[in-house]
């Protein structure tokens, strides 16, 4: 293909997932403020902000955690907080506003998916701390912001004046690179999707009345609880409870929440004689063994169960398999696995003969993010069901998961500047 063709096919490919996130935020709101998959809305509880003349002080409670920028702006001076996909909900944000005698509060909507926030503070205050906490429980977070008086010197020398703001274009604007803006730009840490495979009419494998659904759900939960101890990376789920995520869905969630990296976590049964210890499982058009072929099918005709329609998703693979974007994340995630395989194998945790294979999974179709699907072990081979029924060496494999991640991410971040952007 020549470089016209697969620039014209990622144009196409972005266009269709600028539109995913919003189709997802439908599909899923009914689900409610526990869902882990839609998209993240403020929460009435644990919502606040006080206004006295030498400090701000606002925390804003969402429920799920999201990318958001912080900008002052001068003439006269306002603080500009900008989150990546969020719905305002039902909390009257300004009302709180009024309470504190605040100027003004405005809400909206940029056109690229964005969404602002415009307080109007009434004087010159500079940003002194910002902090996004994640509840490990109820997998909700707060974003705590205090600013504090300043001089007007102070407060020039951190604000943009408003003609430099609004003669950029969004787009230009929201780039994290851009000029200026970034004292006030908060850094965030990477974020980490967990996927717990299968869920609500989907149980997945089953055995001696254990659910695969149930086992990938409590093992994810205790590994976002060890990866959020260790301050590294941000961790969100596809999903926190017992309910049915489309495969799409998962994809959009991590998508909707500019997850860095995607672990889908499984614990399958295959048939007898098939398969045992762990697998970390890639995208390929060809399937590099039956268990892989078997397996994506498996999980593909669970959503076929659902109703979802999967009848493009072969021709999605192949796409993606093609596509520009892929090539730079295709080794990535080749390491991701290649750091997970020595996590595993240095915990002394059982791997399966051939520990990295690839098939077409649907699952880890997101070309803009390193992704593996994860086998903890089988299901079906009574050793694995034995680790896997065992909450100490689950443990230690979660700690294992996490020590990978984070040598993947140095490793990764090692190679950034080799990689064209
Ligand atoms: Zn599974």
């Amino acid at each position: 293909m020549t470089l016209a063709g697969h620039i014209r096919l990622i144009c196409a490919i972005l266009a269709l997932w600028m539109l995913l996130p919003v189709a997802a935020a439908v599909a899923q709101s009914a689900n409610g403020a526990r869902s882990m998959g839609g998209q993240a809305h403020v929460l009435e509880q644990g919502t606040a902000l006080s206004v006295t003349r030498e400090a701000v002080a606002f925390d804003l409670s969402l429920s799920q955690p999201v990318p958001y920028r912080l900008r002052l702006i001068g003439a006269p001076p306002r603080l500009v907080m900008d989150l990546n996909t969020i719905s305002w909900g039902e909390t009257d944000l300004q009302a709180l506003a009024d309470a504190q005698g605040l100027a003004g509060l405005r809400l909206g909507h940029l056109p690229d998916g964005w969404a602002r926030l415009v307080l109007d503070l009434g004087g010159p205050f500079v940003i002194s701390s910002s902090e996004q906490r994640i509840e490990a429980e109820s997998g909700r977070a707060v974003i705590t912001l205090r600013l504090r008086r300043a001089g007007l010197e102070e407060f020039e020398a951190a604000a943009w004046d408003e003609a430099q703001f609004l003669a950029q274009s969004v787009g230009d604007l929201l780039h994290p690179a851009a000029r200026g803006a970034m004292a006030a730009v908060v850094a965030r840490k990477p974020l980490v999707m967990l996927d717990p495979g299968h869920g609500g009419i989907d149980p997945g494998a089953e055995r001696e009345g254990l659910r695969e659904a149930d086992l990938v759900l409590a093992f994810a939960r205790h590994l976002r609880e060890i990866l959020l101890r260790r301050g590294v990376f941000d961790v969100a789920m596809t999903r926190d409870a017992d309910e049915f995520v489309s495969l799409d869905g998962r994809i959009r969630a991590a998508r909707g929440a500019s997850a860095n990296v995607f672990v889908s976590l499984h614990a399958d049964a295959l048939p007898e004689g098939m398969a045992s210890g762990a697998v970390m499982y890639l995208l390929g058009d060809a399937a590099s063994d039956d268990s892989a072929a078997y397996l994506a099918e498996r999980h593909d005709r669970a959503d076929m169960l659902a109703g979802v329609d999967l009848s493009g998703a072969t021709d999605d693979i192949a796409r993606v398999l093609m596509s520009v974007a892929w090539q730079d994340t295709q080794p990535r995630a080749r390491a991701l696995a290649e750091a997970l395989v020595e996590g595993v194998a240095g915990a002394g945790l059982r791997l399966h003969r051939r520990p990295i294979q690839s098939g077409a999974f649907t699952v880890l179709r997101a070309v803009d993010m390193p992704s593996v699907l994860v086998e903890l072990g089988f299901m079906s081979n009574p050793r694995d069901l034995a680790n896997l029924r065992d909450p100490a060496w689950m443990n230690t494999m979660a700690e294992a998961l996490a020590d990978a991640l984070e040598l993947w991410h140095l490793r990764d971040q090692a190679q950034a500047p080799l990689r064209r952007r």
